[in-house]
C-alpha cells in the first residue's frame, strides 16, 4: 500500500537537497595542475634515508615522512639533513600502535584493543617532543600505524581521531579505495594508496583510476628499494617523480601539509 504524500515529501525534499549539496564543485590547484598529489613514507624506515632521500633531493622533491622515534634513534644526522632539505617530518606515534593482531604488539601489551584513549594521547605526545628535541621542528601531520583509528574492542571500542583533531591539523590513514576531494575530505582521516611493490606502470595505473574530480592523491609507502611488499621500488619512484614533474600531466606535487594548507584555504565545503 501506498503511504499518504505527505509522509514521502518530506523524505523526498531532503534527499533533493542532499544530493544538490553533494554535486562536485570544482577544484583548482596552483599552476593550473588538476590533481594534487602527495608522496609519503611510513615508520622511519633507514632505507627511507639510506636511499630515498638522495633521490627525491635529485629532483628537489618534498616528501611527508611520518616518523617513529626507534627507527630515528639509528639514523638521526641523516633524519636532521632531511629537515634541511625541506622535507615533511610527521608524528607516527612512538610505539608505532595498531592492531594486537600483530603478535609483537599484543604481547607487549600495547596493541589498540588494548589501550585507552589517554594511552595513545601519551604515547603520541612522546613522538612529538621527540622529534621536537631532536629535528627542531614540530609535527602538524599525523599517520595512523596500520591505517587503524580505534582503541578497544567491540562495544567498548573508541575512535581517536577526536585525539588527532585535537594536537594536528592533518591525519592521514592507510590502505584506502579513494583518493581525497579537495571540498569534501576530513582533513583528520586524509585517504591514502599504498605503492609498495608496485611498477611505475602500475603506479600510473593506480592514479588515472583516482584522479577524478580534481582529487588530491596521498602515496604512501615504507621501505625504499628493491620492489616487495613494503618496499617502494627506487626505479618506479623515479619514473614516477619525472612523471609528475612534467607539467603536461597535470599534477601539484607537494607535502601533505603543504597541500592541505593551500586545499582548505580554497575549498567550497560540500556536505
Ligand atoms: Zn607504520
Amino acid at each position: 500500500m501506498l503511504k499518504p504524500l505527505c509522509v514521502l515529501l518530506p523524505v523526498f525534499i531532503s534527499f533533493q537537497s542532499i544530493a544538490k549539496n553533494s554535486q562536485y564543485e570544482g577544484f583548482s590547484y596552483p599552476n593550473k595542475a588538476k590533481n594534487a598529489i602527495s608522496i609519503s613514507f611510513d615508520d622511519a624506515r633507514h632505507s627511507q634515508v639510506d636511499t630515498g632521500l638522495a633521490l627525491l633531493d635529485k629532483y628537489q622533491v618534498k616528501a611527508t615522512f611520518y616518523v617513529s622515534p626507534f627507527n630515528v634513534k639509528e639514523r638521526v644526522e641523516k633524519w636532521q639533513m632531511a629537515v634541511k632539505s625541506g622535507h615533511e617530518i610527521a608524528n607516527h606515534t612512538t610505539s608505532h600502535l595498531c592492531t594486537g593482531n600483530f603478535e609483537w604488539l599484543r604481547k607487549q601489551g600495547v596493541s589498540l584493543e588494548q589501550i585507552t584513549l589517554k594511552d595513545i594521547e601519551q604515547d603520541i605526545l612522546k613522538a612529538q617532543d621527540y622529534i621536537k628535541h631532536t629535528l627542531g621542528i614540530e609535527p602538524t601531520s599525523f599517520a595512523y600505524p596500520c591505517g587503524n583509528t580505534f582503541v578497544g574492542r567491540g562495544a567498548n571500542t573508541k575512535s581517536y581521531v577526536p585525539v588527532i583533531a585535537k594536537h594536528f591539523k592533518t591525519g592521514r590513514t592507510w590502505l584506502d579505495e579513494t583518493a581525497n576531494n579537495p571540498n569534501f575530505t576530513d582533513f583528520t582521516q586524509l585517504t591514502s594508496l599504498a605503492i609498495d611493490g608496485l611498477t611505475f606502470e602500475q603506479i600510473k595505473t593506480m592514479l588515472e583510476q583516482h584522479r577524478t574530480n580534481n582529487s588530491w592523491i596521498i602515496l604512501a609507502g615504507h621501505e625504499v628499494g628493491k620492489s616487495s611488499q613494503y618496499t617502494t621500488d627506487s626505479d618506479a619512484l623515479e619514473k614516477l617523480i619525472v612523471y609528475l614533474q612534467n607539467p603536461d600531466n597535470g599534477f601539484w606535487l607537494d607535502t601533505v601539509s603543504n597541500v592541505a594548507k593551500y586545499v582548505k584555504a580554497n575549498r567550497q565545503e560540500i556536505d
